[in-house]
């Protein structure tokens, strides 16, 4: 008779940083039998985006584990003191870390912890009316709970879908192997951080000489990511609890007007490139081959003997203008989707209105049919959750709610002290 798969708590979808947390935290609850899978043999933090001299847009304190356990062994602090550097990285005086630094954390963390299995790509789950059904590439396990940690799948144009290839590509496989670009005509497009990283490396040489650089963004100006102590209380617990109580159409309105809290480009990489053209082009009278191209929207994309034409509509006067090119890359972001091992459960999942899988409570999907089994997913709910929901600020409190949730007991402190800002009415209105 075959083995009976084995049986877990929680089988996790990936272990991006967000899974990964709910791994590290669950290392301390031995009644748990959690895993997590995930699809890379060699663990790299969004390795197509691992570009020269790039930074984390949060402090490094908002780690895996340590706002909810900071005596947990898998604090970035701890990887720090392992790595014998905790004094040189204090003398460093870093405002941020680099991205390299940080994915190295997570890559230790995935590495030491027994309930991360790398190598392991989840290729379809079911559930059997009592248990998810899991097949990775050469084992089946059995799930009481899921946590889907899969990610965000890279956004194009429609226009631009049918062009992808070595010369037409989205920022997140920019540095999935060396590329060279020399003497060659770039457009970017996307005035994110992302579009930004591109640009500050592509205005360095890093993919050879160019012969011209376009940086296209279709918001008004190179925004600023608002990094300010008002604005940070959206990525406090309290914040985002009273945020998932308002009506759905509300937190949509709100959750769009606070896109600058996440999207926008730190403003040491903003001085950064000011400086840069500043220094080559007035100081050092280069001739200016490198152009800052705000308010413009992509709007289509033909090609001709090698050659792309990007049309773009300007912002305040509709004027339509064409940049020829041999290189585009699309820093157009990111959305959600839900994972492909999941199409035979696809049809039990609740859809919103807006047609996006809904959620409900402690970060479980709406689904019929599975008895008491679970499907909690992480990184996809900005529209139920906030602003804070696809950001690293909160992703070991948000580890601990489902831990807690998953077990029934409170194994984690989710009391938090009422701050500052007064988010909701009192009761009383004023005379
Ligand atoms: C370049 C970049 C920089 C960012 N920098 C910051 C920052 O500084 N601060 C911040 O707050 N946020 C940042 N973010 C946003 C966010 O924090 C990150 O995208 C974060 O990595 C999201 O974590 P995740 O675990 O949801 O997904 P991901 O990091 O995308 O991880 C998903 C994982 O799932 C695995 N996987 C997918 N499908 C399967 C499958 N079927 N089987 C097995 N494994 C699978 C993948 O291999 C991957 O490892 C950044 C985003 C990007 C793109």
């Amino acid at each position: 008779m075959a083995d009976t798969p084995e049986l877990l708590d929680l089988a996790g979808i990936g272990a991006g940083p967000f899974n990964l947390s709910i791994a590290a935290l669950a290392d301390g609850l031995p009644m748990l039998s959690t895993r997590f899978f995930d699809r890379q043999r060699r663990y790299v933090w969004h390795e197509g985006m691992m570009l020269p001299d790039t930074h984390l847009q949060t402090g490094f304190l908002k780690d895996l584990v340590t706002a909810i356990d900071p005596t947990s062994r898998w604090s970035f602090l701890n990887y720090l003191v392992q790595h014998r550097r905790f004094y040189r990285f204090l003398n460093a005086e870093l405002s941020t870390v680099s991205r390299a630094e940080f994915s190295d954390y997570l890559r230790w963390a995935a590495e030491g912890l027994d309930n991360v299995w790398l190598d392991h790509r989840v290729r379809e789950i079911d559930h059997d009316g009592e248990h998810f059904q899991l097949k990775t590439d050469t084992r089946t396990f059995r799930a009481r709970h899921l946590c889907l940690g899969n990610g965000k799948a890279p956004w194009l144009p429609a226009f631009a879908r049918a062009h992808q290839g070595e010369r037409c590509l989205h920022a997140e496989s920019m540095a999935w192997r060396a590329r060279d670009f020399t003497n060659q005509r770039m457009v970017i497009v996307g005035g994110g951080q992302s579009g930004a990283d591109i640009f500050i490396n592509a205005l360095r040489g890093h993919w050879g000489p160019l012969r011209s650089l376009h940086w296209l963004s279709r918001r008004r100006n190179f925004q600023p990511l608002d990094e300010t102590a008002f604005t940070n209380e959206y990525f406090t617990p309290g914040y985002t609890s009273q945020f998932a109580g308002l009506e759905d159409e509300v937190r949509r309105r709100e959750v769009n007007a606070q896109k600058y809290a996440s999207d926008g480009i730190t403003p040491a990489a903003l001085t950064e490139i000011y400086q840069t053209l500043y220094h080559r082009f007035d100081v050092m009278n280069e001739p200016r081959w490198a152009h800052l191209l705000p308010h413009r929207e992509a709007i289509d994309m033909t090609c001709d003997d090698g050659v792309f034409m990007l049309q773009a509509r300007h912002g305040t006067t509709g004027v339509l203008e064409r940049f020829d090119a041999d290189v585009v890359i699309f820093a157009t972001g990111f959305e959600s989707s839900l994972p492909e091992c999941m199409a035979p459960l696809l049809d039990r999942i609740q859809r919103d209105a807006h047609g996006e899988p809904s959620m409900g409570q402690h970060f479980m999907l709406d689904w019929q049919g599975g008895g008491d089994s679970r499907i909690y997913a992480v990184n996809a709910g900005r529209t139920r959750y906030g602003i804070a929901e696809p950001q690293l600020s909160l992703m070991a409190w948000r580890s601990a709610v489902i831990l807690n949730h998953l077990s029934g007991e409170v194994h984690f402190d989710l009391e938090d002290d009422a701050g500052p800002v007064t988010w909701t009415p009192q009761g009383r209105e004023s005379s």
